[in-house]
């Protein structure tokens, strides 16, 4: 069978040919639906809300990935040069690109794991064909036209501050959820935000006391399957519960299958969704590009590089101060999904409290912004997974980071202060 997937992570691990090896994550819909749907924005709302997408996980040997149409010849994107030659091994120049593929076909095939968003019951497959999509082909305009945020209406970033519960917040925790990010942010007893939702393929990420409920909101770093998984497994389990409130970034290029998925359900509830919209460009060819920013009485969101294809560096960052229980002070909590510190706001010349960038990718890590005396930078990770690269180690030490691992703590909050 035919799909059509979008690449939600591509990471390449070791440092030699050949033993170097790819992980693949590919969301994907079979092929045929996309002909079936007209391409209005009332209709692509209705696809997203029945849309049960796969995903596909492989671990590639990097001379399969060359050998595969992946390389996308003569492949371009808006604002790039041709491409051709040996796939490109950076993440950047491949998340977000569509491949299409066969499951279960017969020819050169790797081995690979599929899951369904839903029901994560794993069948390992062969994988076969991958060939990459140019969005201007044919197929690439029935992707474009299914897969775009523009048939969601967007708003300011003061529109989305202004939703959020409002009220000092009192505590913040870094939830054990494995690979990926969820941040509770306590205001009162009656509300949280929740900076991403984590993932979990085992099932709900969540432990039963602290986990998302009607009353809270969700803040979106960005669309990436690691961050959303968990609002999924929350809308399978415990409906009911899920959050009604939800500041999500929209953004330039395609949404993934399952980013989709999520987004019909909350539209097709009724819930609250404000897409953050995207800023003008810069005045100039070259220059920086200007972070928008939603400022509120305790919480202040921005989108560091709202013009980015790059899905981890369009998205929103949060920034705000807990009351410390010793009475030394408010504390400055950074929390930056995986966007690259370079474009960050400088809310503050130092924090108390960070969320590491991206997992503790190696990937972007730049100058990470400094710690104040004590402050406790906290990885996000999971036991297995392969992020947490000494480089981010050492960069962030030379910040003057104390360091916390959420996997080494039991499952559960790990309140901060
Ligand atoms: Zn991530
Ligand atoms: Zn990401």
């Amino acid at each position: 069978m035919t799909y059509v997937g979008y690449l939600d992570l591509f990471e390449p691990h070791g440092r030699s040919a050949p033993e170097q090896t790819i992980s693949l994550r590919l969301i994907a819909v079979p092929a045929t639906d996309l002909t079936t749907i007209p391409k209005s924005s009332a209709a692509v709302l209705e696809y997203w809300g029945t849309l049960q997408p796969i995903i596909v996980d492989a671990e590639v040997r990097q001379d399969w990935w060359d050998g595969t149409g992946a390389r996308g010849q003569g492949e371009r994107a808006p604002g790039e040069g041709p491409r051709g030659g040996r796939a490109p091994l950076d993440p950047r120049q491949n998340e977000g690109r569509w491949f299409s593929f066969e499951l279960g076909g017969g020819g050169p095939s790797t081995p690979a794991a599929m899951h369904t968003t839903l029901n994560f019951t794993t069948q390992n497959v062969p994988l076969c064909n991958l060939t990459a999509i140019d969005l201007q082909s044919s197929v690439g305009t029935m992707i474009r036209g299914r897969f775009r945020m523009d048939a969601v209406a967007t708003v300011s970033g003061a529109a989305c501050v202004d939703a959020l519960p409002s009220g000092p917040v009192v505590s913040v925790c870094v939830l054990s959820v494995g690979q990926g990010l969820a941040v509770r942010v306590v205001i009162d007893d009656e509300a949280a935000i929740w900076y991403d939702l984590g993932w979990n393929l085992e099932g709900m990420p969540f432990d039963p006391a602290v986990r998302p409920r009607a009353g809270d909101a969700v803040v979106l770093s960005h669309w990436d399957y690691d961050h959303i998984g968990g609002g999924l497994e929350q809308w399978r389990e415990r409906r009911d519960e899920m959050p009604r409130v939800w500041i999500v970034p929209s953004v330039r290029r395609t949404i993934s299958p399952v980013a989709a998925e999520l987004l019909g359900k909350l539209l097709s509830a009724g819930f609250t969704v404000k897409a953050w919209g995207r800023s003008p460009p810069a005045p100039l060819p070259n220059a920086p590009p200007t972070p928008v920013v939603g400022i509120g009485p305790h919480i202040t969101i921005a989108r560091p590089e709202p013009w980015s294809i790059v899905a981890n560096d369009s998205g929103i960052v949060m920034t705000f101060h807990v009351p410390c229980s010793d009475g030394s002070g408010p504390a400055a909590v950074l929390l930056v999904g995986d966007a690259r510190y370079l474009h960050i706001p400088r809310f503050s010349p130092a924090y108390d409290f960070l969320a590491v960038k991206h997992h503790g990718s190696k990937h972007g890590i730049g100058q990470p912004p400094r710690a104040r005396p004590g402050g406790v930078a906290v990885y996000s990770h999971g036991g297995q997974h392969k992020h947490v690269h000494p480089e981010s180690f050492a960069a962030h030490r030379g910040a003057d980071w104390l360091q916390q691992h959420e996997h080494e703590t039991p499952k559960g909050p790990k309140a901060y202060p």
